[in-house]
C-alpha cells in the first residue's frame, strides 16, 4: 500500500508538466486515493475503537467523497449514513457510478427534497451548520460535504510536504525562472477548496513555490469566500485562481466577480463558469487529449482544471522554456486570463486527485447525450 504518490513527467502541448499522482496513492484499509484520501487520512488512521458506530455526511449523490466516506466507514466496520437531494428515479432503479459503489459498501442513503436540504445544511453559498441531532443523532461522527473533516488538514500537509521535498530535490536541475514552481489543483465547492487552501498554507512558505486552483463549482469570487472560511484566518494569503478565458469572456462575469453575493443561478450559468458536471464536447476533447498521452484523469474536475490551463497557455505569450519571461510587466495584460503571468516560464506541477472510479458513469452520461459513439472509448 502506498502512501507517498509519484511524480511523473509528460510533455502537454510542447510543454514540461509534472505530475503528482496521487490516483496512484492507496490508504491502508480502505484502498481509497486521490486527494479525498488526503483529506481523510487521519480519519482512516484512527483505530476503529476510537470512533463512533455512525458517520454522517451529505452532498451528490455521485460524489467522490462519498464514496471515500463508506469505503473508509466499512472498513473499520461502522455504519455510513449520506443524506443527498433527490436522486431521481434513473439512478435509483439502475444504480450506477459511485452511487452503485456507495450502496454496495451499505451506505445508508437518505434522500431529502431540495428546500429541506437547504435549511437542513446550509445553501451551497452559506455558511456550515452543525447538524440538528435528528440528521446526525449525539456521539455520531460528522463529516461536512466533501471529506472535509476538521483534520483534512493533517494528510493535505504530507502532501505539501512530498510536493516540497520533490522540489527541493528537483529544482537544482533547472534554470531562471524555471527554479519555481507553480502547484495547480482543481478546487471544489462547499466545504470543498479545502485542497487548494491548505496545499497553499503549508507550499507558500518554502518561498520558490505557489499554488494555483481552477475552480470547478462556481466562479472565483464564489471560490475565495469558500477558501477563507475554510482556512478561518482572514489575513492568509490564498492560493492564485486561474479562471480561464471562457470566465474572463463575458461582462456579466466581470460584474459577478465584484464581489454581490447570491446573484441568481441563471446569470451565474451564462457567466462564462460552466455548470459543474454538465457534459460538454470541448471537455471531452480535453479530457480525450490527455488520456492519448497516457495521463487518465476524470472528467468534472480535471477535464475543466485542464481547459482552464490550456485557455491560460494559449494568452502566455512565452513557449515553454520562458527564460525571457522576467520583464514582461505586471498587471498590464488586458485581456488575458487571470493566472497567464503566474504560469509564464515556471515549472508547473499538476495534481492528479484522482476521482477516476466515477469516469465510467461519466462517459455513460456522454453517450446517451450522443456526445460520443457508443463504442468509442472502452
Ligand atoms: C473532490 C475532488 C476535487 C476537489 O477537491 P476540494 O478539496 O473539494 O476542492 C478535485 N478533484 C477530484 C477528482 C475530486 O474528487
Amino acid at each position: 500500500m502506498v502512501t507517498q504518490s509519484p511524480v511523473d513527467t509528460f510533455t502537454i502541448r510542447g510543454r514540461t508538466v509534472l505530475v503528482k499522482r496521487d490516483d496512484k496513492m492507496r490508504l491502508k484499509g480502505s484502498g481509497i486515493s486521490g486527494n479525498k484520501a488526503r483529506k481523510l487520512y487521519t480519519f482512516n488512521a484512527t483505530p476503529a475503537d476510537q470512533l463512533p458506530d455512525l458517520v454522517v455526511s451529505h452532498g451528490g449523490a455521485q460524489s467522490n467523497a462519498m464514496l471515500a466516506l463508506a469505503a473508509v466507514a466499512t472498513s473499520k466496520g461502522k455504519r455510513f449514513r449520506y443524506y443527498t437531494k433527490a436522486v431521481g428515479r434513473w439512478l435509483r432503479r439502475t444504480p450506477s457510478g459511485n452511487f452503485a459503489r456507495a450502496m454496495a459498501l451499505n451506505t445508508e442513503i437518505i434522500e431529502v427534497h431540495a428546500e429541506d436540504y437547504a435549511s437542513a445544511f446550509g445553501g451551497s453559498d452559506g455558511p456550515p451548520r452543525a447538524p440538528s441531532p435528528d440528521i446526525c443523532p449525539e456521539g455520531a461522527m460528522w463529516v461536512p460535504q466533501g471529506g472535509a473533516c476538521a483534520d483534512a488538514e493533517a494528510g493535505l500537509k504530507m502532501l505539501a510536504d512530498e510536493i516540497a521535498e520533490y522540489w527541493g530535490q528537483h529544482s537544482g536541475e533547472r534554470e531562471g525562472r524555471e527554479k519555481e514552481l507553480v502547484v495547480v489543483v482543481p478546487a471544489g465547492t462547499g466545504n470543498g477548496s479545502t485542497t487548494a487552501a491548505f496545499l497553499n498554507r503549508h507550499l507558500r512558505p518554502h518561498g520558490n513555490i505557489s499554488v494555483a486552483t481552477v475552480p470547478c463549482v462556481g466562479g472565483a469570487d464564489y471560490l475565495s469566500r469558500q477558501m477563507r472560511r475554510v482556512l478561518g484566518a482572514p489575513l492568509e494569503p490564498l492560493p492564485e485562481i486561474l479562471d480561464g478565458a471562457s470566465a474572463l469572456s463575458s461582462s456579466t462575469a466581470a460584474a459577478l466577480n465584484t464581489g454581490k453575493r447570491g446573484a441568481p443561478s441563471s446569470l451565474r450559468k451564462r457567466s462564462g463558469t460552466p455548470v459543474f458536471g454538465a457534459p460538454r464536447a470541448e471537455l471531452l476533447a480535453v479530457w480525450q487529449e490527455l488520456k492519448d498521452l497516457g495521463l487518465f484523469v476524470d472528467l468534472l474536475y480535471a477535464a475543466r482544471a485542464w481547459e482552464v490551463l490550456f485557455e491560460t497557455w494559449a494568452a502566455d505569450t512565452s513557449p515553454s522554456a520562458g527564460a525571457d519571461a522576467e520583464g514582461g510587466g505586471e498587471g498590464g495584460d488586458e485581456g488575458a486570463p487571470r493566472g497567464a503571468r503566474l504560469l509564464e516560464g515556471r515549472t508547473l506541477m499538476y495534481v492528479h486527485c484522482g476521482g477516476l472510479e466515477g469516469v465510467s458513469s461519466q462517459l455513460t452520461r456522454y453517450r446517451h447525450l450522443g456526445l460520443l459513439e457508443a463504442d468509442a472509448v472502452q
